[in-house]
C-alpha cells in the first residue's frame, strides 16, 4: 500500500512538472538580434522570461511584430540624473523609457534622494537603476568643488549646506585610517557599487595641498588597492573616475571593475598599448562618456576635431583588443541616446558593436547578476521592437514601435 502511494505521489508530481504553463505572450513575425545578426523566430514569454521555440503553442496574448527588429533594451552606463535630486523623477523616467533605456548606473548620488525616489524606480513600469551613492576622494577633491559650486550657483541640494555636505555629498580620506573610517559610512548607505575618484593621480603630491587644484584632485592612488579590497570583501564592485591614462592604469592595476570614463573623453590622449592590454586582461567595464567633448564643438572646433580623432583611434584599438566597452554619457540631459549617436557618428566601430556596447555590455555592467541584455532562452523578457534595421543605419535605433519590460508591454507617450 505504501509502495503504491509513493508511486502515485511520484507520478502526480512528475505530471505537475510536465504540465506546460500556458505562455503569457507569443510574438510572431519578429526578427530577433542574437548578438551578431537578426533571425526570424517565434518567441514566448512564460513567468516573465523568454523562450524561443519552433512549435506553435497557444498563449494568453499573441502579438504580430510585423517583421520588426527586436533588440535588447538600451542602457545608460554613467549618469547622475537619478539620485541627485528629489524632484522631476517622473519626467526623467518617461524620458528614459521613451528612448528605450531601461537600465542605468549612477556613479555618484545622494542617499537622501535615492531613498526619496525609491518607490518610483526599479519597478516593471520604470527604469532599473544601480547607485554608488557618493564616492571617496582626497581632501578638497572632485566632486567637492563641483557640488559646492552647483549648490552656490544653481541652488542644487537645498537640503544641504556647504557645512553639511561632507559625508553626505562626498567622502574625503587621505590616510589608511581615514579610508577605513569612511568605508564604514559608505557601507552604511548600502550602495549597489562603490565610486572612487582618481584625478591626475600621477600629480597627486603636487596637487594635494595646492589651492589652485581645489576640486581638481582625487584620492591618494596608494590608498586605492585597500579600498578595492574592502569593497570586494563586501561583494561590491568599484567604479573609478579617471582623467588620465595614468589614472586608468592605476585603477586597473588596483582591481577596479569599472572605469567610469575613457581618458579621451575630453582630450587628445592616445592610449598606450600597455593600458589597452591591461583593459583587456582585467575585462573591466570601460564606460565611454565621449560625447562630453561636444562642449568644444562650437568654441574650439579645431580642438574638437583633434579630440574626435583620438576618440576614433582609441575606440578602434580597444575594440580590436577585445576590451569591454560600455555606452555611458555622464550627461545630465542625456539618457545615453545622444552618447550612442555620438559613438555612431565617429564611424570607428560597426553598428553591431555599438549596439552590443549599448545593450549587452552595459546591462552586464549595471546588473551583473541578472540575465538581461541578451535575447535568449531564460533571459528576462525585456526588449524593444524597431521598425527598421539598426545595423543598416544606426538612426533606426530611434524607431521604437514596442517596448516590453519585465514580461509586459509598456505604454509610453511618444
Ligand atoms: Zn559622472
Amino acid at each position: 500500500m505504501k509502495v503504491i502511494s509513493v508511486l502515485l505521489m511520484a507520478t502526480l508530481s512528475a505530471c505537475a512538472v510536465m504540465v506546460p504553463q500556458k505562455p503569457e505572450y507569443r510574438f510572431d513575425n519578429g526578427l530577433w538580434f542574437d548578438g551578431e545578426a537578426f533571425a526570424p523566430a517565434t518567441v514566448y514569454v512564460t513567468y516573465g522570461v523568454l523562450k524561443f521555440s519552433t512549435q506553435a503553442i497557444d498563449a494568453d496574448n499573441s502579438i504580430d511584430l510585423g517583421g520588426g527588429y527586436v533588440v535588447p533594451p538600451y542602457c545608460e552606463g554613467h549618469n547622475h540624473n537619478f539620485g541627485g535630486s528629489a524632484d522631476g523623477v517622473e519626467e526623467t523616467v518617461q524620458n528614459y523609457l521613451k528612448d528605450g533605456v531601461f537600465y542605468a548606473m549612477m556613479p555618484g548620488s545622494f542617499e537622501l534622494y535615492r531613498t526619496a525616489i525609491a518607490d518610483k524606480i526599479n519597478t516593471p513600469t520604470s527604469v532599473d537603476v544601480a547607485f554608488a551613492n557618493n564616492g571617496l576622494t582626497g581632501t578638497g577633491g572632485h566632486p567637492r568643488g563641483l557640488r559646492e559650486s552647483l549648490m552656490a550657483r544653481f541652488g542644487l541640494y537645498p537640503e544641504f549646506s556647504k557645512e553639511t555636505l561632507p559625508d553626505k555629498g562626498y567622502f574625503e580620506a587621505d590616510t589608511l585610517a581615514e579610508v577605513h573610517a569612511k568605508w564604514a559610512l559608505i557601507l552604511a548607505e548600502r550602495p549597489d557599487f562603490v565610486k572612487v575618484m582618481l584625478f591626475f593621480s600621477e600629480d597627486y603630491e603636487q596637487r594635494k595641498d595646492n589651492p589652485d587644484h581645489f576640486g581638481r584632485r582625487g584620492l591618494n592612488p596608494a590608498l586605492l588597492p585597500e579600498l578595492v579590497r574592502l569593497a570586494h570583501d563586501a561583494k561590491l564592485r568599484v567604479a573609478v573616475h579617471v582623467e588620465t591614462e595614468a589614472d586608468m592604469a592605476t585603477a586597473l592595476r588596483a582591481g577596479a571593475d569599472i572605469i567610469a570614463h575613457l581618458p579621451s573623453y575630453d582630450s587628445t590622449v592616445r592610449l598606450s598599448d600597455d593600458v589597452i592590454a591591461l583593459a583587456k586582461e582585467t575585462n573591466a567595464a570601460l564606460v565611454t562618456t565621449l560625447s562630453i567633448a561636444k562642449r568644444y564643438e562650437r568654441n574650439a572646433p579645431d580642438k574638437y576635431t583633434e579630440i574626435l580623432n583620438a576618440q576614433r583611434e582609441n575606440l578602434i584599438r580597444l575594440h580590436a583588443a577585445g576590451a569591454n566597452l560600455v555606452v555611458g554619457s555622464d550627461n545630465f540631459r542625456d539618457t545615453s541616446r545622444q552618447e550612442a549617436m555620438h559613438l555612431a557618428s565617429l564611424g570607428a566601430l560597426e553598428n553591431k558593436t555599438i549596439l552590443t556596447m549599448w545593450t549587452e555590455n552595459c546591462a552586464r555592467a549595471v546588473f551583473p547578476e541578472r540575465k538581461i541584455g541578451r535575447l535568449e532562452d531564460g533571459y528576462e523578457a525585456s526588449f524593444l521592437v524597431l521598425e527598421a534595421d539598426p545595423l543598416a543605419d544606426f538612426e533606426n535605433t530611434r524607431l521604437i514601435s514596442h517596448r516590453f519590460k519585465d514580461g509586459a508591454l509598456l505604454n509610453v507617450d511618444d
